[in-house]
C-alpha cells in the first residue's frame, strides 16, 4: 500500500480536538491523515469561538466609543456597519484557517476533504478512497439542537450559525436559552443597539455556573437594556405582519414578544451523522455522546474520540486537551506494539526493547498527559465571566469544607481607570489546608486570569501560595493577591 493510504492515525473532523490531536501525533512521530468535510478549524474557528469573539470585540469597541465622553473623548456620530464587521470577522477566520493549513503542511499531516465514513476498525472511506489506519480518532464535534417548538423552522428563526452570517442589523432579537451562547449574543446585539429579550426555561441564566455569577450577569444585562426572563418556556413562534412573535409562559402566565429575528440557543448535541458504515461496529454511546476513558479510548479498541462528540464540557480547549492526550496514548501503544514485533497486545513488550524516546511506564504516561479535570469556563460578556474548578456549593455537595475569599473590584485601580463595572474575584479554598479548589470571576480580563487560577488548582497551590506572588500594578489580576490575602 502507498504511504497515502496507510497511516498510524486517521482523524475525522478538523476542529480544535481533531487538528490538535493530528499535530500532536505528528510531533510524536506518527503518520497522520486529517479528514474534514467543511473547513479546517471546525465549529470553533468557523462558527463558534473566533467569529463570536471577533464580533463581540467590534461591538465592545463601538459601545466604548459611544461612551467615550467620560474619558474626555468626544466621538460624535459613531456608527457601525454590520456587513463590514462580518467581513472583518471572515478575514480573521481565514487568516487563522490558513495558519492551520500551514501547520498541517509543516507537520506533514495529510489533509483530505470530504465526509469520513468508518467502514471498519481500521478503515475510513472518503468518497471513493479507502484509507487504512492503526487508529481512528473521532473528532466530529457537535451541532446546535433545535427543539420541537412549533415555528422553529420559520424564516428569521436561526441558530448561532445563522446569526453569525447576518449582515442586516436587527431591531428586536429574542434569544431562546440563557446559556453561554445565548448571553454572549445578548451582549453583542444589545451593544449594537437592538432590543434584546432572553428567555430561559430555568430559574436563572448560566444555570451551570455559580449563582452569584448568574445574578451579577443578569443585573449587568438588565442595565444594558436587555430583558432577561427566567423560568420562561417558549411554546411557539408565529409569523406576523411585522415579523415574528414568540409565545411563552413565564411563571404560569402566557405572554408574547415580537421580534425580527429569533435565536435558538438551547444547547448542542454530539454529531455523528453518516459517520459509521452500515456494517461497522459502533462504539458505546449514551444519548448520542461517544463514551471514552481517560485516554480517549472508546469501547472499540482502535477507535478513540475527543471533544464535543464525547459530550461533557463542550469547549474548544477541552477538545484540544483530550485530542492531545489521545495522541499520547496511541504513541504509547504503538511503541509497545513495535517493540513486541507487531503484537497488538498493549504492554506486550518489555521495557528494554522500547525505543529510547518511549515512556517506560503507564505512570509516566499519565504524568505526561494534560489534566482534563479542571476546565476553565469563560463567558465573553462585559465584564467577562470565568469559572475554574469547584464552586462553594459544589464543594459542599461533595462534603468538602471550604473557606471562600472574595475581593470586590471597586478598589482595583485598573478597573476604576478603565471605567469598569462592579465585579469580583472569589477563591474557593479547602478548609483543611487552604488548597485552591476553584474560583469565580466577574471582572475585566477574567478569562485570562482564569488561566493562572486553573494552574493553581491543578498544581495544588494554596491561598497562601497565591498571596506570596507579586503581581504587576495596575492590573486586574492584582485582585487575586487581594483575595488570597483577605
Ligand atoms: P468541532 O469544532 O465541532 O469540529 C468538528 C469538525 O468535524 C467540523 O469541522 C465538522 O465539519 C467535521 N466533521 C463532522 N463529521 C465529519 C465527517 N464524518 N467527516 C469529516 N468531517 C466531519 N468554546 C470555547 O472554548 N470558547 C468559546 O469562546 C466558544 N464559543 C463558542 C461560540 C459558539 C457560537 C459556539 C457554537 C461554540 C463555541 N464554543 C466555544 C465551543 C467550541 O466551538 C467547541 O467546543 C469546539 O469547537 C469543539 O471542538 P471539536 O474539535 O470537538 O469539534
Ligand atoms: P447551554 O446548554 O449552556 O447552551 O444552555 C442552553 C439553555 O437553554 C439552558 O439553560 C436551557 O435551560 C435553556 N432552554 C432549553 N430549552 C428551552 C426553552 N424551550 N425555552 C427557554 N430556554 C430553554
Amino acid at each position: 500500500m502507498s504511504e497515502r493510504e496507510r497511516f498510524d492515525l486517521v482523524v475525522i473532523g478538523a476542529g480544535p480536538g481533531g487538528y490538535e490531536a493530528a499535530f500532536e501525533a505528528s510531533r510524536l512521530g506518527m503518520t497522520v491523515a486529517l479528514i474534514e468535510k467543511e473547513a479546517l478549524g471546525g465549529t470553533c474557528l468557523n462558527h463558534g469561538c473566533i467569529p463570536t469573539k471577533s464580533l463581540l470585540h467590534a461591538a465592545d469597541l463601538y459601545d466604548e466609543m459611544k461612551r467615550a465622553d467620560r474619558f474626555g473623548i468626544h466621538a460624535n456620530a459613531v456608527t457601525y456597519d454590520l456587513k463590514a464587521m462580518k467581513e472583518r470577522k471572515d478575514d480573521v477566520v481565514l487568516a487563522l484557517r490558513d495558519g492551520i493549513a500551514a501547520t498541517a503542511k509543516q507537520k506533514k499531516v495529510t489533509v483530505l476533504t470530504g465526509v469520513g465514513v468508518i467502514e471498519g476498525p481500521h478503515t475510513v472511506r472518503v468518497g471513493d478512497e479507502e484509507i487504512e489506519a492503526r487508529f481512528i480518532l473521532i473528532a466530529t464535534g457537535s451541532r446546535a439542537f433545535v427543539p420541537p417548538i412549533p415555528g422553529a423552522d420559520l424564516p428569521g428563526v436561526v441558530t448561532s450559525d445563522g446569526l453569525l452570517e447576518q449582515t442586516e442589523p436587527c431591531r428586536r432579537l429574542v434569544i431562546i436559552g440563557g446559556g453561554v451562547i445565548g448571553v454572549e449574543f445578548a451582549s453583542l446585539y444589545s451593544r449594537l443597539g437592538a432590543e434584546v429579550t432572553v428567555m430561559e426555561a430555568l430559574p436563572r441564566v448560566l444555570s451551570n455556573m455559580d449563582s452569584e455569577l448568574s445574578q451579577s450577569l443578569k443585573m449587568q444585562l438588565k442595565k444594558r437594556g436587555v430583558r432577561v426572563l427566567t423560568s420562561a418556556r417558549v411554546e411557539e413562534i408565529r409569523r406576523t405582519e411585522e415579523g415574528l412573535t414568540v409565545l411563552y409562559e413565564e411563571k404560569g402566565i402566557r405572554s408574547e414578544q415580537g421580534a425580527d429575528r429569533v435565536l435558538i440557543a438551547v444547547g448542542r448535541r454530539p454529531y455523528t451523522e453518516g459517520l459509521f458504515g452500515e456494517h461497522t461496529e459502533r462504539p458505546a454511546a449514551e444519548r448520542g455522546r461517544i463514551l471514552t476513558d481517560e485516554y480517549g479510548r472508546t469501547s472499540v479498541p482502535s477507535l478513540y474520540a475527543c471533544g464535543d462528540v464525547t459530550g461533557g464540557v463542550m469547549l474548544a480547549h477541552a477538545a484540544a486537551a483530550e485530542g492531545r492526550n489521545a495522541a499520547a496514548h496511541m504513541r504509547w501503544v504503538l511503541d509497545r506494539e513495535r517493540a513486541a514485533g507487531g503484537n497488538r497486545e498493549e504492554g506486550a513488550a518489555d521495557a528494554d526493547s522500547l525505543p529510547e524516546s518511549a515512556l517506560r511506564t503507564e505512570e509516566e504516561l499519565k504524568r505526561s498527559l494534560i489534566d482534563t479535570s479542571v476546565v476553565p469556563s469563560c463567558v465573553y460578556t462585559s465584564p467577562e465571566i470565568a469559572s475554574v474548578g469547584l464552586t462553594a456549593a459544589q464543594a459542599k455537595e461533595q462534603g468538602i469544607r471550604t473557606v471562600t475569599k472574595k475581593y470586590v473590584m471597586t478598589a482595583n485601580g485598573r478597573t476604576v481607570l478603565s471605567g469598569g463595572e462592579r465585579g469580583f474575584i472569589r477563591l474557593v479554598c479547602a478548609g483543611e489546608d487552604g488548597r485552591l479548589l476553584g474560583a469565580q470571576l466577574f471582572c475585566g480580563r477574567a478569562a485570562d486570569i482564569a488561566g493562572e487560577l486553573a494552574d493553581a488548582v491543578v498544581n495544588g497551590l494554596t491561598a497562601g501560595d497565591l498571596g506570596r506572588v507579586i503581581r504587576p500594578h495596575p492590573t486586574f489580576c492584582e485582585a487575586v493577591t487581594e483575595a488570597a490575602r483577605s
